[in-house]
């Protein structure tokens, strides 16, 4: 089974900041780690590379630094490393990216069964790469996935859905987006981190190879635009009633009511 894992580089969340003039992010000089949900999409490539045979391929849109996410993802047992870098990639929205991995998709030979993503990330949290992709490539998709089976050409996944679990039988090739739950993730075997530094290549694709043009890219291919980034007010700290429960729950009806909450009617049932 040929599978792409798409992983993303955050920065590490307690260290984040923001530029708020540019409404980015600010990379520079913070700890950077690999999403954590998209190492969960690499373990369950491993998995079904272990029980199918088959290559397992890792690609990450991103500047240069990314590399080290995809070392440590060959570290930990991928076949293949793709980084997708180009100076015009900068200031991409989701749009943009999807659409340069999709681009790299397309040119990675043979075309995947399987493309796995995160459901969502921890730093821009949209949850629209997976499912852009999917449908920039015409391939179907199943997102938030916690379980996967293989059934022949199928796929058999699980998914939680408004506290239901859906099962879905999908043909291949796909796209899934996985969330927590899939698979416990494996640590690091020790020494696979410097050989993978040391020994194993980082293949690396800019704009000319994947045959894009600047307005498809970055800031220009964007489709939408941050207009302004505030912090929401802190909120006030909360009341803490104190006393036996039926006072207790008397003083909560009348403080419901007085919000407009419940009304006395509400309040004989
Ligand atoms: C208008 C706008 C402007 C932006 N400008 C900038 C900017 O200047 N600089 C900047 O750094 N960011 C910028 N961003 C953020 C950038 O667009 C997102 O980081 C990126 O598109 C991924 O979105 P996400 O994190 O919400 O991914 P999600 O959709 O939440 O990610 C889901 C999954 O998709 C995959 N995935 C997501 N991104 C990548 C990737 N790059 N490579 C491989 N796989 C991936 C992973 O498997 C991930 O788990 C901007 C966003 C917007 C909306």
């Amino acid at each position: 089974m040929e599978i792409v894992v798409c992983i993303k580089q955050v920065p590490d969340v307690p260290t984040v900041r923001m530029d708020r003039e540019r409404m980015t992010i600010i990379r520079e000089g913070v700890e950077s780690v690999i999403n954590p949900l998209d190492y969960i999409a690499l373990e369950a490539a491993l998995e079904l590379r272990q029980k199918a045979g088959g290559h397992v391929c890792i690609i990450t849109m991103g500047p240069v630094q990314s590399e080290v996410a995809l070392r440590e993802a060959l570290a930990v047992g991928a076949d293949q490393a793709i980084l997708l870098t180009d100076p015009d990639f900068a200031g991409a929205d989701t749009l943009a990216t999807s659409h340069v991995l999709a681009r790299a998709i397309q040119k990675i030979e043979p075309f995947p069964d399987l493309i796995l993503c995160g459901m969502q990330t921890t730093d821009s949290d949209t949850g629209h790469v997976g499912p852009q992709i999917a449908e920039e490539l015409g391939l179907p998709q199943v997102c938030g996935v916690n379980e996967i089976h293989r059934e022949g050409k199928f796929l058999v996944v699980k998914r939680l859905s408004d506290g239901f679990v859906d099962t879905v039988k999908v043909t291949l090739p796909t796209l899934l987006t996985v969330t927590k739950g899939l698979c416990p993730v494996r640590d690091l075997p020790l020494g696979a981190l410097e050989a993978a530094f040391s020994t194993k290549d980082v293949l690396e694709w800019n704009m000319t190879d994947l045959d894009l043009k600047k307005e498809e890219v970055g800031f220009a291919g964007s489709a939408t635009q941050v207009r302004r980034l505030r912090t929401p007010p802190p909120r006030g700290s909360g009341d803490i009633i104190e006393g036996p429960p039926d006072v207790l729950v008397g003083h909560l009806l009348r403080r419901l009511e007085a919000l407009s909450i419940l009304d006395e009617e509400d309040e004989k049932k």
